[in-house]
């Protein structure tokens, strides 16, 4: 145990471990404090990636139905749900021993505990396993991340009511399950369990799913997921659960034809809160938002010079590679940087469904909003040839751009594969890119990434695979 160090990282998500192996690489002291055995954080244990490694059973599934539309038929598959749980623990343990052994090589030291501060300069340790310490630093950052938030009043003592944590440890395979949320946690998971068998149904409070991204995007989906579902309930509210034997009987307020319901499974994902009680917080001046953010500055240092916060404990968007490059500012700005800022142009947005859906920049949504006139260039992926060779025609991509300069102010794609398309248009927004530079860009063919080229040539009215002059 050190008894003092440059920097301690207080909690080991993406946002966490980035910074500490960030400060560890420009030679700083640093010391990483979390519960879990090795880095990761919520991520890595239970979010981004063991989501992603069930998800990508999910495709394999749907490829072997779609199939058959090449003539190529399938059996139905079986599921080996034991088999399946070590597959995705298995991505997950190779990941955190990863991050385990990395953090090692730099000389990181690694604290398995929970940490409180006693002050502004020194933090008390509880060991996981038993015992105390205490850490005096010159700088921490708080990287606590999130949970997921529950519905007020609402809570039932039912191990058939999970949370998203619950839901990735497959406990078994429901015949039916209610996903309460039309987020992307929800619709990931909720894809999943209706891959493997489970009647899923989807209840969402607001009149679509994914609030706040761009509908034409959410259409597409919307109409892939009504397919895969059971039913899909918009405008309505959970207002009551009742653990019956067996099963939750749901009630529900809106416009359903059923009031009550009962499901084998509930999932609960409306969101998720940050972790901003940190023990003695109130011991410092760091200060917390009306929502129970960590308020920072651009260089994310909080109202106690000494302390600096990231990721998700910070606000919205709560996303891993959000988190990751808050913490590199934070490091930079401890490391004695002058003009540190976290001011990306562009933050990608991806939900892993089927199709996905990804965005970045400016929305059509957000642009409204603001009443800002923009020009959107869209291309359908029904015209791309790579989109037809594999049968996914179901896709759009399109571009907001400066209906005068033509600079590209925001991307959005909905589509297989987006998520991996969508850096494009992130490089091309913090690059200050126009559509003449996108459209001028060579893009191997066949690809799907020729549609954000063809958006561009959209906007000039000259796009080779469909017949869009230019409006004079
Ligand atoms: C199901 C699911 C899927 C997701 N999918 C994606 C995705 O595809 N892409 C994406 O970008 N994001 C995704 N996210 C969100 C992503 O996981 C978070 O944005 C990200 O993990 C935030 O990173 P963070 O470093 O802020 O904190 P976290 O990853 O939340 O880590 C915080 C860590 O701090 C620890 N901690 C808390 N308090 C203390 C304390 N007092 N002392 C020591 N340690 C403490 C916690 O135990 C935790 O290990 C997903 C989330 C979920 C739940």
């Amino acid at each position: 145990m050190p008894l003092s160090t440059q920097v301690v990282v207080i909690g080991a998500g993406p946002g966490g471990y980035a910074a500490a192996f960030y400060a560890a690489d420009r030679g700083l002291k640093v010391a990483l404090v979390d519960p879990e055995a090795n880095p990761g954080g919520v991520c890595l244990y239970r979010g981004c990636i063991p989501s992603k490694a069930l998800l990508h059973v999910a495709d394999v599934i749907t490829e072997s139905q779609h199939a058959k539309d090449f003539g190529v038929t399938f059996q139905p598959p079986k599921v080996d749900l034991d088999k399946l749980r070590s597959f995705k623990n298995s991505v997950v343990s190779q990941l955190t021993g990863g991050t385990g052994q990395i953090a090692k090589l730099r000389k990181i030291d690694y604290i398995q505990g929970r940490a409180g501060f006693r002050d502004a300069r020194t933090l008390d340790i509880e060991r996981e396993g038993g015992g105390k310490d205490t850490l005096s630093f010159q700088h921490a950052i708080i990287a606590t991340g999130s949970r997921p938030s529950t519905i007020p009043g609402l809570s039932i003592d039912s191990p058939r009511v999970m949370d998203s944590t619950g839901a990735l440890d497959l406990p078994d395979v429901p015949k039916s399950l209610l996903v309460v949320g039309g987020g992307y946690i929800g619709l990931e998971l909720g894809s999943v369990y209706a891959a493997l068998g489970s009647r899923v149904t989807v209840v969402e409070m607001t009149g679509g799913l994914l609030p706040g991204a761009d509908r034409d995007l959410v259409n597409i989906l919307a109409k892939r997921i009504e397919k895969i579902c059971e039913a899909v309930l918009l405008n309505t509210k959970v207002v009551g659960m009742k653990a019956a034997k067996d099963a939750v009987t749901v009630t529900f307020e809106g416009d359903v034809p059923e009031k009550e319901k009962t499901f084998d499974r509930v999932l609960i994902s409306i969101g998720r809160r940050p972790n901003s009680q940190v023990p003695g917080l109130d011991r410092t001046n760091v200060e917390v938002d009306k929502r129970g953010f960590i308020v920072v500055d651009a260089s994310r240092r909080t109202a106690e010079p000494t302390i600096y916060a990231i990721g998700d404990v910070v606000g919205e968007p709560m996303l891993a590679h959000k988190a990751s490059h808050e913490g590199r500012t934070a490091v930079d700005a401890i490391a004695g940087d002058r003009n540190v800022a976290f001011e990306p142009a562009a933050i990608p947005a991806v939900v892993f469904t089927d199709p996905e859906i990804a965005w970045c920049g400016l929305t059509e949504t957000e642009a409204e909003k603001q009443g800002r006139k923009v020009s959107v260039a869209r291309f359908p992926w029904a015209a791309s040839g790579r989109a037809i060779t594999i049968g996914r025609t179901d896709g759009v991509t399109k571009l907001v751009l400066h209906p005068e300069s033509g600079r590209v102010l925001g991307v959005g794609i909905c589509g297989a594969g987006a998520g991996e398309l969508i850096s494009e248009g992130v490089l091309a927004i913090e690059m200050g890119a126009n559509a003449q530079d996108m459209a001028m860009t060579i893009h191997p063919h066949p690809t799907l990434s020729e549609t954000v080229m063809e958006s561009a040539e959209v906007f000039f009215g000259h796009a080779t695979h469909v017949y869009r002059p230019k409006r004079a």
